[in-house]
């Protein structure tokens, strides 16, 4: 019998990766003064604190990370990529696309990165655990074949789609990206591929610029298999589940994928840094049980989330903790003290350009073939 576990794939190293010390999320150099980088290791650090503090942490399944193969990377980076990641690891570090900075051993932290989110998949696939989160970084959304981008060094949650279908030999994987900010690597991993269907919801026209648009709808074979769903910015939690319920569950129903990859940012959350919208922890809980009510119903419960942005510690903790609640089944009884005043910030409920701009992607419904 299958397991009705969660996995969680957690490595000190990871939080090695070094960033350097850019202004935010720019490089320093006159008139710029250095600075901390937005993506360093104190987010995470204090989200996996907290589900050790609240006692879930033990209740979960740890999965031990491994590397990422040559092989498996190269289902979807160019070689140039990979040997020019290799040569600025093995250096002082650099840029490894845009807005990507690296360090000195990064390679190796990157592959253990993509790997995390593939030994999840093996246990997902195996039957140990029924669902699983990949706490890991670098983070990997916006990476694309020939190079990094905002942050993202290798595509983690294209890889182990990939490895999904060139290893399990699934049909139909989806992905539903909830970062605030556009997918555009996972994207573009699986543009014209039809046994991929690519949702990403964000705040519209902010990272990177000029992309995740409805239009975006796939190509070739993929026609109509890459949804885009960009919310105003001030979106909030009615604006979320709406989204959901009109377009992200459909979309599911009528793919009737066997595995399910949310590639999971927090900084949706209301006070991120690098996002204008307004989900708190009561959210991305709603989110997540959507989806797992959905997940039950045709994919066996199988959902592996694998850790994107989201930039706020003091808050983004007290959202992966319910996600992680939720996709276990256990209650720590760890109250957000964030919640209620984010609660009642105005403009929480859904408002009508909000859903107009919903009805645009609920438009795509109609062009996505059906299983
Ligand atoms: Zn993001």
């Amino acid at each position: 019998m299958n397991s009705d576990k969660t996995g969680f794939v957690w490595h000190e190293i990871y939080m090695w990766h070094n960033t350097g010390n850019y202004a935010g999320v720019m490089p320093y150099g006159n008139p710029v003064q250095p600075g901390t980088h937005v993506e360093n290791p104190e987010t995470k650090r204090r989200f996996r604190n907290l589900l050790e503090v609240s006692g879930l942490l033990k209740q979960l399944q740890p999965i031990a990370a491994r590397e990422a193969t040559e092989e498996e990377i190269l289902r979807f980076h160019t070689p140039e990529y990979l040997e020019k990641i290799k040569t600025l690891s093995a250096t002082c570090g650099g840029d490894a696309g845009v807005f990507t900075p690296m360090g000195s051993g990064s390679y190796e932290i990157a592959r253990l990165s993509a790997g995390g989110v593939l030994a999840a998949l093996d246990a997902i696939m195996a039957g140990e655990v029924k669902n699983a989160y990949a706490l890991v970084r670098p983070p990997g959304h916006h990476a694309l074949a020939h190079e990094g981008m905002g942050f993202c060094l290798f595509g983690n949650a294209v890889i182990a789609g990939k490895h999904a279908l060139a290893h399990y030999g699934l049909d139909r994987i989806a992905t539903v990206d909830w970062d605030v900010h556009h997918g555009n690597g996972t994207q573009s991993g699986f543009y014209d591929d039809p046994r991929a269907l690519t949702i990403s919801l964000h705040q519209d026209c902010c990272f990177p610029p000029d992309s995740g648009y409805t239009h975006e709808n796939g190509e070739g074979e993929g026609e109509g298999f890459n949804i885009n769903i960009p919310l105003p910015a001030g979106s909030g939690v009615g604006a979320y589940g709406a989204a959901f319920d009109r377009v992200v569950i459909p979309a599911l129903k009528t793919y009737q994928p066997q595995l399910i990859i949310v590639p999971s940012g927090f900084d949706a959350g209301a006070y991120d840094p690098l996002g204008r919208m307004q989900m708190h922890s009561g959210g991305y809980r709603s989110l997540t049980k959507k989806l797992m009510a959905l997940a039950d119903d045709i994919c066996g419960g199988r959902i592996l989330m694998c850790h994107e942005g989201g930039y706020n510690g003091d808050t983004l903790p007290f959202m992966g903790l319910a996600v992680l609640e939720e996709l276990s089944g256990i209650s720590t009884g760890v109250d957000d003290p964030f919640m209620e005043i984010m609660a009642g910030l105005g403009g929480q409920q859904l408002l009508p350009h909000q859903s107009e701009a919903i009805a645009s992607a609920e438009a795509l419904l109609k062009k996505l073939p059906n299983a």
